[in-house]
């Protein structure tokens, strides 16, 4: 199966997919923000892409916070980030 048979994403998808850290930032406006919020109340795949990329903020963030956290145990503990299905 060669990637031109992935079906393409609805508009509505694609704008979660590129905006989905600016939306967990709040860095979007409010009408964004509203709109995705909307979609990814309805729309599955989103929803757990959201999820997904959710998680994986914050176990970076508890990482980054943790003093003395050496670059080392950060990059093991990505790694099995991406393990779980956390792919960046
Ligand atoms: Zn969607």
């Amino acid at each position: 199966m060669s990637l031109a048979q992935i079906p393409p994403l609805p508009p509505e998808c694609l704008e979660v997919l590129n905006h989905v850290w600016d939306y967990l930032d709040g860095q979007l406006n409010d009408e964004t923000t509203e709109r995705l919020r909307a979609h990814i109340a309805e729309c599955r795949q989103c929803f757990e892409y959201k999820t997904f990329q959710e998680n994986f903020c914050d176990a970076v963030h508890s990482l980054a916070e943790r003093p003395g956290a050496s670059p080392g145990l950060r990059a093991r503990v990505l790694d099995s980030l991406r393990h779980e299905g956390f792919a960046g």
